[in-house]
Protein backbone atom coordinates (compact mmCIF):
# COMPACT_ATOMS: atom_id res chain seq x y z
CA UNK A 1 0.00 0.00 0.00
CA UNK A 2 1.12 3.54 -1.13
CA UNK A 3 1.84 5.53 2.18
CA UNK A 4 2.64 9.51 2.65
CA UNK A 5 3.56 11.64 5.77
CA UNK A 6 1.74 14.85 6.79
CA UNK A 7 1.81 17.41 9.83
CA UNK A 8 -1.80 17.73 11.37
CA UNK A 9 -3.95 18.72 13.84
CA UNK A 10 -6.75 16.95 15.40
CA UNK A 11 -9.73 18.68 14.42
CA UNK A 12 -12.18 15.59 16.01
CA UNK A 13 -12.23 11.87 16.44
CA UNK A 14 -15.30 9.47 16.58
CA UNK A 15 -15.56 5.71 17.46
CA UNK A 16 -15.85 3.03 14.53
CA UNK A 17 -16.90 -0.24 15.85
CA UNK A 18 -15.67 -2.27 18.47
CA UNK A 19 -11.85 -0.74 18.91
CA UNK A 20 -11.29 2.27 15.78
CA UNK A 21 -11.61 5.64 15.56
CA UNK A 22 -12.04 7.84 12.63
CA UNK A 23 -9.77 10.89 13.44
CA UNK A 24 -10.75 13.98 10.85
CA UNK A 25 -7.62 16.13 10.82
CA UNK A 26 -6.29 19.30 9.58
CA UNK A 27 -2.70 19.11 7.71
CA UNK A 28 -0.23 20.93 6.69
CA UNK A 29 0.08 19.73 3.16
CA UNK A 30 -3.22 17.65 2.50
CA UNK A 31 -5.60 20.23 3.72
CA UNK A 32 -8.68 18.23 5.63
CA UNK A 33 -7.83 14.26 6.21
CA UNK A 34 -10.10 11.80 7.69
CA UNK A 35 -8.51 8.71 8.79
CA UNK A 36 -9.09 5.59 10.45
CA UNK A 37 -6.99 4.89 13.20
CA UNK A 38 -7.17 1.21 14.19
CA UNK A 39 -7.39 0.00 18.18
CA UNK A 40 -6.73 3.15 19.12
CA UNK A 41 -9.47 2.51 22.07
CA UNK A 42 -7.52 -0.15 23.46
CA UNK A 43 -5.85 0.59 26.35
CA UNK A 44 -2.80 -1.06 24.96
CA UNK A 45 -2.71 0.99 21.84
CA UNK A 46 0.61 2.64 21.37
CA UNK A 47 -0.85 6.20 19.64
CA UNK A 48 -4.17 6.56 21.28
CA UNK A 49 -3.10 9.33 23.66
CA UNK A 50 -1.64 11.11 20.91
CA UNK A 51 -4.66 11.30 18.27
CA UNK A 52 -6.99 12.98 21.01
CA UNK A 53 -8.55 16.27 19.83
CA UNK A 54 -5.57 19.66 20.06
CA UNK A 55 -3.16 16.92 19.53
CA UNK A 56 -0.54 18.44 17.21
CA UNK A 57 1.16 15.33 15.52
CA UNK A 58 3.37 14.14 12.70
CA UNK A 59 1.68 11.00 11.05
CA UNK A 60 2.08 8.53 8.59
CA UNK A 61 -0.96 6.88 6.49
CA UNK A 62 -1.07 4.30 4.18
CA UNK A 63 -3.98 4.68 1.72
CA UNK A 64 -6.72 2.54 1.51
CA UNK A 65 -9.19 2.31 -0.62
CA UNK A 66 -11.92 4.48 1.19
CA UNK A 67 -10.45 6.30 4.08
CA UNK A 68 -6.71 6.52 4.62
CA UNK A 69 -4.97 4.17 7.56
CA UNK A 70 -3.03 5.73 10.42
CA UNK A 71 0.43 3.74 10.84
CA UNK A 72 2.88 6.04 13.23
CA UNK A 73 2.27 9.07 15.03
CA UNK A 74 4.74 11.18 16.57
CA UNK A 75 3.37 14.18 18.95
CA UNK A 76 4.82 17.66 17.96
CA UNK A 77 2.92 19.86 20.58
CA UNK A 78 -0.09 18.32 23.11
CA UNK A 79 -1.86 21.64 23.16
CA UNK A 80 -5.21 19.78 25.03
CA UNK A 81 -3.97 18.91 28.47
CA UNK A 82 -3.21 22.64 29.41
CA UNK A 83 -6.45 23.82 28.04
CA UNK A 84 -8.37 21.70 29.87
CA UNK A 85 -7.36 23.30 33.04
CA UNK A 86 -8.94 26.50 32.34
CA UNK A 87 -12.45 26.42 31.32
CA UNK A 88 -12.46 29.59 29.28
CA UNK A 89 -9.62 28.51 27.53
CA UNK A 90 -10.50 25.23 26.88
CA UNK A 91 -14.10 26.70 25.18
CA UNK A 92 -11.84 29.03 23.05
CA UNK A 93 -10.28 25.93 21.66
CA UNK A 94 -12.80 23.98 20.69
CA UNK A 95 -14.21 27.05 19.07
CA UNK A 96 -11.54 27.11 17.15
CA UNK A 97 -11.13 23.44 16.44
CA UNK A 98 -15.02 23.87 15.26
CA UNK A 99 -14.44 26.74 13.03
CA UNK A 100 -11.85 25.26 11.28
CA UNK A 101 -13.27 21.98 10.77
CA UNK A 102 -16.18 24.31 9.20
CA UNK A 103 -13.75 26.45 7.16
CA UNK A 104 -11.75 23.54 5.29
CA UNK A 105 -14.95 21.50 3.62
CA UNK A 106 -12.72 19.85 0.90
CA UNK A 107 -10.77 16.89 1.73
CA UNK A 108 -6.95 15.97 0.16
CA UNK A 109 -7.41 20.40 -0.97
CA UNK A 110 -4.50 22.07 0.75
CA UNK A 111 -5.12 24.99 3.56
CA UNK A 112 -1.74 26.51 4.53
CA UNK A 113 -3.01 29.18 5.61
CA UNK A 114 -5.77 27.90 8.20
CA UNK A 115 -3.65 25.12 8.73
CA UNK A 116 -0.44 27.66 10.37
CA UNK A 117 -3.15 29.85 11.71
CA UNK A 118 -4.99 27.05 13.81
CA UNK A 119 -1.58 25.95 14.74
CA UNK A 120 -0.52 29.27 15.89
CA UNK A 121 -3.56 30.27 17.78
CA UNK A 122 -3.69 27.30 20.01
CA UNK A 123 0.29 28.22 20.35
CA UNK A 124 -0.65 31.46 21.71
CA UNK A 125 -3.55 30.22 24.12
CA UNK A 126 -1.45 27.55 25.75
CA UNK A 127 1.88 29.99 25.57
CA UNK A 128 0.98 33.53 25.42
CA UNK A 129 2.13 36.44 22.88
CA UNK A 130 5.76 37.19 22.71
CA UNK A 131 4.88 39.76 25.12
CA UNK A 132 3.06 38.23 27.94
CA UNK A 133 -0.52 36.27 27.55
CA UNK A 134 -3.59 37.24 26.30
CA UNK A 135 -7.60 36.49 27.85
CA UNK A 136 -8.63 33.75 25.99
CA UNK A 137 -11.80 35.16 24.49
CA UNK A 138 -9.43 37.79 22.81
CA UNK A 139 -6.91 34.99 21.22
CA UNK A 140 -10.46 33.52 20.00
CA UNK A 141 -11.59 36.77 18.68
CA UNK A 142 -7.88 36.74 16.26
CA UNK A 143 -8.34 33.57 15.56
CA UNK A 144 -11.85 34.13 14.26
CA UNK A 145 -11.43 37.08 12.36
CA UNK A 146 -8.04 35.78 10.55
CA UNK A 147 -10.01 32.75 9.83
CA UNK A 148 -12.29 34.40 8.40
CA UNK A 149 -10.53 36.43 6.34
CA UNK A 150 -7.98 33.84 4.99
CA UNK A 151 -11.70 31.84 3.86
CA UNK A 152 -12.42 35.10 1.58
CA UNK A 153 -14.77 36.97 4.44
CA UNK A 154 -12.62 39.57 5.48
CA UNK A 155 -13.77 42.10 7.54
CA UNK A 156 -13.67 45.96 7.40
CA UNK A 157 -13.01 47.69 10.30
CA UNK A 158 -11.54 51.37 8.35
CA UNK A 159 -13.06 51.61 5.00
CA UNK A 160 -16.75 51.32 4.47
CA UNK A 161 -17.25 47.69 3.91
CA UNK A 162 -20.29 48.52 1.21
CA UNK A 163 -18.66 51.55 -0.95
CA UNK A 164 -15.37 51.45 -0.35
CA UNK A 165 -14.99 55.28 1.15
CA UNK A 166 -12.00 55.65 2.84
CA UNK A 167 -12.71 55.50 7.20
CA UNK A 168 -13.03 55.91 9.83
CA UNK A 169 -16.56 55.38 10.54
CA UNK A 170 -18.56 54.67 12.97
CA UNK A 171 -21.32 51.80 12.11
CA UNK A 172 -20.72 48.17 12.04
CA UNK A 173 -22.58 45.78 10.32
CA UNK A 174 -22.13 42.30 10.47
CA UNK A 175 -24.23 41.44 7.47
CA UNK A 176 -22.23 44.56 5.30
CA UNK A 177 -19.21 42.84 6.31
CA UNK A 178 -18.16 45.53 9.03
CA UNK A 179 -18.04 49.22 9.29
CA UNK A 180 -20.10 51.18 7.07
CA UNK A 181 -19.72 55.04 5.81
CA UNK A 182 -23.35 57.01 6.43
CA UNK A 183 -24.93 56.33 3.18
CA UNK A 184 -24.30 52.44 3.27
CA UNK A 185 -25.08 52.09 6.99
CA UNK A 186 -28.16 49.37 7.18
CA UNK A 187 -30.78 49.31 9.48
CA UNK A 188 -29.87 47.92 12.97
CA UNK A 189 -26.09 48.39 13.04
CA UNK A 190 -24.15 49.26 15.99
CA UNK A 191 -22.21 51.76 17.11
CA UNK A 192 -18.83 50.60 18.40
CA UNK A 193 -16.51 52.76 20.40
CA UNK A 194 -13.55 53.69 18.10
CA UNK A 195 -10.76 52.29 20.61
CA UNK A 196 -13.03 48.77 19.72
CA UNK A 197 -12.52 49.00 15.87
CA UNK A 198 -8.90 49.30 16.89
CA UNK A 199 -8.42 46.58 18.75
CA UNK A 200 -10.27 44.58 16.48
CA UNK A 201 -7.71 45.83 13.13
CA UNK A 202 -5.07 44.68 15.19
CA UNK A 203 -6.83 41.50 16.13
CA UNK A 204 -7.34 40.91 12.07
CA UNK A 205 -4.01 41.98 11.48
CA UNK A 206 -2.39 39.84 14.25
CA UNK A 207 -0.72 42.82 15.86
CA UNK A 208 -0.25 41.52 19.29
CA UNK A 209 1.11 44.40 20.87
CA UNK A 210 -1.26 47.11 19.88
CA UNK A 211 -3.43 44.67 22.20
CA UNK A 212 -1.59 44.69 24.99
CA UNK A 213 -3.14 47.32 26.87
CA UNK A 214 -6.94 46.95 25.79
CA UNK A 215 -9.65 48.23 28.46
CA UNK A 216 -11.56 44.95 29.73
CA UNK A 217 -15.25 46.79 28.09
CA UNK A 218 -13.28 47.51 25.19
CA UNK A 219 -12.18 43.96 24.59
CA UNK A 220 -15.65 42.25 25.72
CA UNK A 221 -17.13 44.60 22.99
CA UNK A 222 -14.74 43.49 20.51
CA UNK A 223 -15.63 40.31 21.47
CA UNK A 224 -19.52 40.50 20.94
CA UNK A 225 -18.63 41.94 17.58
CA UNK A 226 -17.03 38.81 16.53
CA UNK A 227 -18.97 36.71 17.50
CA UNK A 228 -21.92 38.47 15.49
CA UNK A 229 -19.91 38.59 12.55
CA UNK A 230 -18.44 35.06 12.46
CA UNK A 231 -21.75 33.62 13.26
CA UNK A 232 -23.22 35.77 10.44
CA UNK A 233 -20.43 34.16 8.33
CA UNK A 234 -20.80 30.77 9.61
CA UNK A 235 -24.37 30.33 8.62
CA UNK A 236 -25.31 28.92 11.89
CA UNK A 237 -24.00 29.23 15.12
CA UNK A 238 -21.01 27.28 15.84
CA UNK A 239 -22.75 25.28 18.91
CA UNK A 240 -19.37 25.65 20.78
CA UNK A 241 -19.48 29.53 20.66
CA UNK A 242 -22.79 29.89 22.99
CA UNK A 243 -20.15 28.84 26.49
CA UNK A 244 -17.73 31.23 25.41
CA UNK A 245 -17.33 33.83 28.17
CA UNK A 246 -17.10 36.96 27.52
ZN1 LIG B 1 -20.35 53.26 2.07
Amino acid sequence: MPTYRDEALVLRTHKLGEADRIITLLSRRRGKIRAVAKGVRRTSSKFGARLEPFSHVDLQFAEGRSLDVVTQVESLDAFGPALTEDYPTYTAGQVMLETADRLVVEEGEPALQQYLLLVGALRVLNRGTADGPRPASMVLDSYLLRALAVAGYAPSFHDCARCGVVGPHTAFSPVAGGVVCERCRPAGASRPSPDTLELLGALLEGRWVDTRDAQTATAREASGITAAFATWHLDRNLRSLVHVER
